[in-house]
């Protein structure tokens, strides 16, 4: 069984977005990554920070606004309309989730669709099923790169999409359909899962449940992507999906958790040809593609 690394591809995705920032740059021209944070979800710090150090080690500008979680929705729509307005800036990232009376879909379709990085504007997510990208989310599109990077053949290949959010599996299904897959999309009122999944000689699997894919949901030999990031603190389902990997066990019992994904990996490890760790698998690539859809937003505008 091949593990289907992330760092690598995610670097070749740097590697690309550093050279078209040099010859921008060469022109006098900065890409910017414009982030509004609202509140004090830590974890939603912990990625603009990771984006901001990202954009920084390729030469794009960003700056964060931090916004209170009292922020009123007059007071967000008029800050997404300033950096709308602001020639200097390419790209606009609204981290989600907002606090609750601030409705996502209402400030994401505020974003001028020619700065929507994240492609969560209605016209973006309309061009993606036309078969028309023009910015893709960054999770299915860095998985995209993966498999190409890895030579997944994607043409005609039945490929099964668990999970049917608008940020991982909607448009992960668009873009395998893109590429000429035969695509299933399963979901939480899927009857029979596992026989939906054995379908698949490509399984892609967004659920946030741990573990949720076994081995009897995978077709022998088949390649499985999985996208599933989930805090663990139970030993026992620990030792069961990771059952050789003693390293796991030190981390949680040192910080009370560690991080899984959707796929046992043990158990699938024992029938797939490919699958991707959890962490070290999907989780670099989604900064690696924000990076690469600021640049191809400075260059249409600008470039
Ligand atoms: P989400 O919005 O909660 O969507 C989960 C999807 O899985 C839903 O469509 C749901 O079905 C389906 N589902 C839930 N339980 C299921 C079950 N028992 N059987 C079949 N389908 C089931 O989650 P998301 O934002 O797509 O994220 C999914 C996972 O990916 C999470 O663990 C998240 O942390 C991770 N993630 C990782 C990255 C990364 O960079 N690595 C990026 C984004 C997300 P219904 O629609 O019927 O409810």
């Amino acid at each position: 069984m091949k593990v289907l690394a992330g760092a690598p591809v995610a670097e070749a995705i740097r590697a690309r977005v550093r050279e078209e920032v040099a010859k921008l740059r060469e022109r006098g021209v900065v890409p910017r990554l414009e982030a509004i944070l609202v509140g004090e979800d830590p974890a939603s710090r912990v990625y603009v920070r990771a984006k901001a150090k990202a954009c920084q080690e390729v030469g794009i500008a960003s700056r964060t606004h931090a916004l209170p979680a009292t922020t009123r929705p007059e007071e967000l729509a008029s800050l997404i309309a300033a950096l709308n307005a602001d020639h200097a800036v390419d790209g606009i990232l609204l981290q989600l989730p907002l606090p609750a009376h601030l409705e996502a879909h209402r400030f994401l379709s505020l974003i001028a669709p020619e700065k929507d990085v994240d492609g969560f504007h209605p016209e973006n997510v309309g061009l993606l099923h036309q078969g028309r990208p023009r910015f893709v989310p960054c999770t299915p599109a860095g998985i995209l790169e993966l498999l190409r990077f890895y030579g997944v053949p994607l043409v005609g290949c039945r490929a099964v999409v668990v999970g049917r959010s608008d940020i991982v599996g909607k448009p992960m299904a668009a873009l395998l359909l893109q590429e000429h897959a035969t695509v299933t999309v399963a979901h939480s009122r899927t009857r029979d899962l596992a026989a939906v999944c054995r379908e698949g000689e490509l399984l892609v699997v967004a659920a946030g449940k741990p573990a949720l894919v076994g081995a009897e949901h995978v077709r022998e030999g088949a390649v499985v992507v999985d996208v599933g990031v989930n805090r663990v603190e139970d030993p026992a389902l620990l030792a069961r999906v990771f059952p050789a990997d003693p390293g796991r066990m030190a981390e949680l019992e040192k910080r009370g958790y560690t991080l899984v994904g959707d796929v046992d990996f043990g158990a699938v490890s024992r029938k797939a040809a490919a699958l991707t760790p959890v962490p070290g698998g999907v989780g670099p690539l989604t900064i690696a593609q924000l990076l690469a859809n600021t640049v191809k937003a400075c260059l249409s505008r600008r470039g």
